[in-house]
C-alpha cells in the first residue's frame, strides 16, 4: 500500500504538463500567447492577459507552476513517449499496472497526445508508439518468456459504460467486482493481438463505433472519457522449473474535457451530462491527490465509474502519469490556470 514512508519521490505518480502551439486560427484572430514554458526548470508561468493590459500589469506577477516535466509548443510526440509514458510502459512490461491520463479543457491537445495523428509515423501519439514499444519488446524477449496480449476498448458517458469494440452501441455495460478478479466490466470484450498493427486496426475500429454512437461527434468526445486497456501477460519457466507467471495492465485514458460546464449555462440533459463529468474528474482528483498525500486512509476510488474501474491501476504498485494540456492562449487563461491547479494537486 502507499505510505508515507515511500515519500513521493519514488514517483508513484507523475504529473506533466503539455502546451501546444498557438493555432493557425489563433494566430489569425490576433490572439497573444500567455502561457511560458521553461522546460529546463520544469515550470510554467502565466500572464493575466486583463492585467497586463491594463496600467495595474504590475500588481500580479505571473503564476507560476513546477511539475514532474513540462512539453513547450515545439515539443517532439517522440520526446513525450520516452520521457512521459517510456517508463510507465517498461513497467507494465514487467508485470506492473500503469496508468497514462491526458487532462485538459476540449482542444488543448489530449486527443493530439494520447492518439496523435496516426498516419503520420513522427505525429503518433502515446497510444499507437506504446503498441511499437511493447512489440518491439516482445520481439526481443528471451526464448523461454511467452507472451499473451490483450486489449480492450471502452468510454464512460454519463457513468455509463459502453463497449467501443462492439458494433452495438446501445448496450450499457455492468461495473461489478469479485474478491478474486477486483473490479471488471461485464461481458466487455477483450481481442488477443499478436502485433502493433492488429492494435492499431482495433483502436481504428473502436473509433469508428465511437463515432457511430454519437450524434455530434465533438460534443460526444468532449464529454467522455475513453479508455484504451492493454494487458500483458508473461509466462517463463523459472530457476525452479515451474512456469510463472505475470501479468501487467496498462490504461490509457483519454478524458472528457475539463472546462466548467456548468458555467456555459447548460439546461436539462446537458446538465445532468456536466455534473457527472465534474463528478469523475473531481473524484479522480481527489483520488490522485489523496494517494500522493500518502497518509489518506482512505481513497475515495467508489465516488465515479472512471476511478471504480481504475482502482487496481491506480496506488499500490502501479505507476500513474497525468498530462495536463493547456493552450497557450489569452482567452483561455481562466481555463489554463484551471488545469494547472488540478494537476498541481495531484503532484
Ligand atoms: P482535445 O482532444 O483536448 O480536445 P485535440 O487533441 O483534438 O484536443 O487538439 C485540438 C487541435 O490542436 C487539433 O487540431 C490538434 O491536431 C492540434 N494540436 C493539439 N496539440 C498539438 C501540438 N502539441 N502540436 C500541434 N498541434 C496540436
Ligand atoms: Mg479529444
Amino acid at each position: 500500500q502507499v505510505g508515507s514512508s515511500q515519500g513521493g519521490n519514488d514517483e508513484k505518480v507523475r504529473v506533466v504538463v503539455r502546451v501546444r502551439p498557438l493555432s493557425e486560427k489563433e494566430i489569425k484572430d490576433g490572439h497573444t500567447n500567455v502561457v511560458e514554458v521553461n522546460q529546463k526548470a520544469c515550470c510554467v508561468s502565466v500572464t493575466n492577459p486583463n492585467m497586463a493590459a491594463s496600467s495595474h500589469s504590475s500588481d500580479e506577477p505571473p503564476k507560476m507552476f513546477t511539475f514532474d516535466s513540462v512539453f513547450c509548443p515545439d515539443s517532439k510526440q517522440v520526446d513525450v513517449y520516452n520521457l512521459a509514458a517510456r517508463p510507465i510502459v517498461d513497467n507494465v512490461l514487467e508485470g506492473y499496472n500503469g496508468t497514462i491520463f491526458a487532462y485538459g479543457q476540449t482542444g488543448t491537445g489530449k486527443t493530439f497526445t494520447m492518439e496523435g495523428i496516426r498516419d503520420k509515423p513522427e505525429l503518433k501519439g502515446i497510444i499507437p508508439n506504446s503498441f511499437a514499444h511493447i512489440f518491439g519488446h516482445i520481439a526481443k524477449a528471451e526464448e523461454d518468456q511467452k507472451f499473451l496480449v490483450r486489449v480492450s476498448y471502452l468510454e464512460i458517458y454519463n457513468e455509463e459504460v459502453r463497449d467501443l469494440l462492439r458494433s452495438d452501441q446501445s448496450t450499457r455495460l455492468e461495473v461489478k467486482e469479485r474478491p478474486d478478479v477486483g473490479v471488471y466490466v461485464k461481458d466487455l470484450i477483450t481481442h488477443v493481438v499478436h502485433n502493433a498493427d492488429e492494435m492499431d486496426k482495433i483502436m481504428t475500429l473502436g473509433n469508428k463505433n465511437r463515432s457511430v454512437g454519437a450524434t455530434n461527434m465533438n460534443t460526444h468526445s468532449s464529454r467522455s472519457h475513453a479508455i484504451f486497456t492493454i494487458t500483458i501477460e508473461c509466462a517463463q519457466i523459472g530457476l525452479d522449473a515451474k512456469q510463472h507467471w505475470r501479468v501487467g495492465k496498462l490504461h490509457l485514458v483519454d478524458l472528457a474535457g475539463s472546462e466548467r460546464q456548468s458555467k456555459t449555462g447548460a439546461t436539462g440533459q446537458r446538465l445532468k451530462e456536466a455534473s457527472k463529468i465534474n463528478l469523475s474528474l473531481s473524484t479522480l482528483g481527489n483520488v490522485i491527490s489523496a494517494l500522493v498525500d500518502g497518509r489518506s486512509t482512505h481513497i475515495p476510488y467508489r465516488n465515479s465509474k472512471l476511478t471504480r474501474l481504475l482502482q487496481d491501476s491506480l496506488g499500490g504498485n502501479s505507476k500513474t502519469v497525468m498530462c495536463a494540456n493547456v493552450g497557450p492562449a489569452d482567452y483561455n487563461y481562466d481555463e489554463t490556470i484551471s488545469t494547472l491547479r488540478y494537476a498541481n494537486r495531484a503532484k
